[in-house]
């Protein structure tokens, strides 16, 4: 009997699945010893498939949990997708339990069972693992190349897709991206297209407040995302030909454009790396030939390293220092000594010499000079951990941005990435035209006597 052309024909004329659960199986994961890199694994996989991941779940090793956790699946997504459980010990149920829930009996796959007895060659091999060779009838196997159970996809009695990795993510990550994507992928004839949009200055929840009604939208799709200090949105959408996805996504590209604004700073091709901030302002400032130099204190040289990652940052970054100590602002970047002893290292004054001075010093066209107080100690009522202040000069103007303390413990290293990309973001801004509108939220909290002392900058 030929399992796989058996499911072959069971699937024909099927739907691809729109919705997907997760059920990761496991008692480690409820314990928490386990974290559960699977479900982020297979979710990343089914949404950029454009199978909307509806449900994400996590049962112990135990049948009756499992069943119930199966049927209440089965009656929500089209496509249940199992992790763990597949292997040979007594609390590997997985496969016994689904193939039941789903009314199909296991029958014995003889190349499964081949490829074990050879996985083993040599070494003693148990009964037990050839329950590893029981699979549900009709289904199409997953071979396993990096360890013994084998995965695999079937139907279950009323029409439900299920799909069975095995847990050890050494094993489930070529299992998935060998055989089961392109299982997934051979449902639709067309294709599938995925912009990304990549956010700076907004919040997610702010974000997605302004685009909740785009979300629900089913071809092309919108779902927004964060990753610390960046917010991403995915347009996606599925048609028989490239040109026509390209053709659903831009009305949405241009709608999220309309009601987001400038803060959308690349629109890409998912997956492709060179579309961060640092990229951007690269190939910004290499298209408007301009160079820049940057005076960091509290980032320990993160900006000029941003930078310097990016292919080409040599025809635009001219000189970078690292200027911790109060001498070394005065000596290299003339931050004046008055201006350090009345209003201190970390200030809106500083930060404004210091911009001013590492333009001077590197004969650029812009300069950057960031200074603040990164924790975790260090921290003042006044100023407060967290506290930076980033300038930018263009030789007329010079903006300084607050950055406020975020509401929550933050680390230093979060502090300073999200330091260096407010900078790459003014630089990015300038180079755009776009105003630099959050100098006004400093002007706005900035206390009494820094307020009068900014008045008489003006
Ligand atoms: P094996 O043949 O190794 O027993 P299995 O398919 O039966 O594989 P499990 O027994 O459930 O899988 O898990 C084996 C190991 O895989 C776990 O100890 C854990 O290290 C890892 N693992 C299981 N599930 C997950 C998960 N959801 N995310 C990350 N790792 C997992
Ligand atoms: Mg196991």
């Amino acid at each position: 009997m030929n399992m796989d052309r058996m499911h072959e024909e069971k699937r024909e004329g099927r739907k691809a699945p729109q919705t997907a659960e997760i059920l990761a199986v496991g008692t480690e994961l409820l314990l928490g010893h386990t974290i559960n890199t699977d479900a982020a694994l297979v979710a990343r996989e089914l949404n950029s498939l454009g199978i909307s991941v509806l449900y994400s779940t996590v049962v112990g090793d135990n049948p009756q949990r499992l069943a119930d956790a199966m049927g209440t699946a089965f009656k929500r997504s089209d496509l249940v997708v199992t992790t763990g459980g597949l292997g040979p010990t007594g609390d590997d149920l997985t496969k016994e339990t689904v193939a039941a829930a789903a009314g199909r009996h296991l029958v014995l796959h003889e190349e499964s069972k081949r490829r074990i007895e050879a996985y083993f060659k040599g070494r003693e091999c148990g009964e037990s693992q050839f329950r590893q060779a029981m699979l549900p009838e009709g289904c199409q196997v997953f071979p396993n190349d990096f360890g013994t159970a084998p995965g695999c996809a079937f139907y279950s009695e009323n029409g439900s897709l299920v799909m069975m990795f095995p847990g050890p993510p050494s094993e489930l990550i070529p299992m998935l991206k060998q055989y089961g994507v392109p299982y997934l992928k051979r449902f639709s004839e067309g294709v599938i297209l995925s912009r990304m949009m990549r956010v700076f200055g907004m919040g997610e929840g702010a974000a997605a407040e302004r685009i909740a009604d785009l979300t629900e939208s089913e071809n092309p799709t919108a779902a927004t995302y964060a990753k610390e200090n960046e917010m991403f949105i995915r347009v996606t959408a599925r048609a028989a030909s490239e040109a026509e996805a390209e053709r659903l996504c831009e009305p949405m590209i241009r709608e999220i454009r309309r009601r987001l604004g400038d803060v959308i700073y690349t629109v890409n091709e998912d997956g492709t790396s060179d579309s961060c901030l640092e990229n951007t302002v690269v190939a910004l400032l290499e298209e408007k030939g301009w160079t820049f130099g940057a005076a960091e204190s509290c980032t320990g040289g993160l900006l000029a390293k941003r930078i310097t990652d990016v292919p080409g940052a040599s025809d635009v970054l001219r000189l970078s220092m690292v200027t911790y100590a109060n001498e070394a602002k005065a000596q290299f970047l003339g931050v004046p000594e008055e201006t350090l002893r009345d209003y201190g290292a970390v200030s809106f004054q500083t930060a404004k010499a210091m911009a001013e001075g590492i333009r001077l010093a590197a004969g650029a066209d812009l300069g950057i000079g960031i200074t603040g107080v990164a924790g975790p100690g260090g921290g003042t009522p006044e100023k407060p951990v967290g506290l930076v202040f980033i300038a930018l000069c263009d030789g007329e103007h010079t903006w300084v941005r607050r950055m406020d303390p975020p509401g929550r413990v933050k680390s230093r290293e979060s502090l300073r990435i999200r330091a260096s990309s407010i900078a790459l973001d003014m630089i990015r801004r300038r180079a755009e035209g776009l105003s630099q509108k959050p100098t006004e939220m400093f002007e706005a909290s900035v206390p009494q006597g820094v307020a009068a002392a900014l008045a008489s900058l003006k």
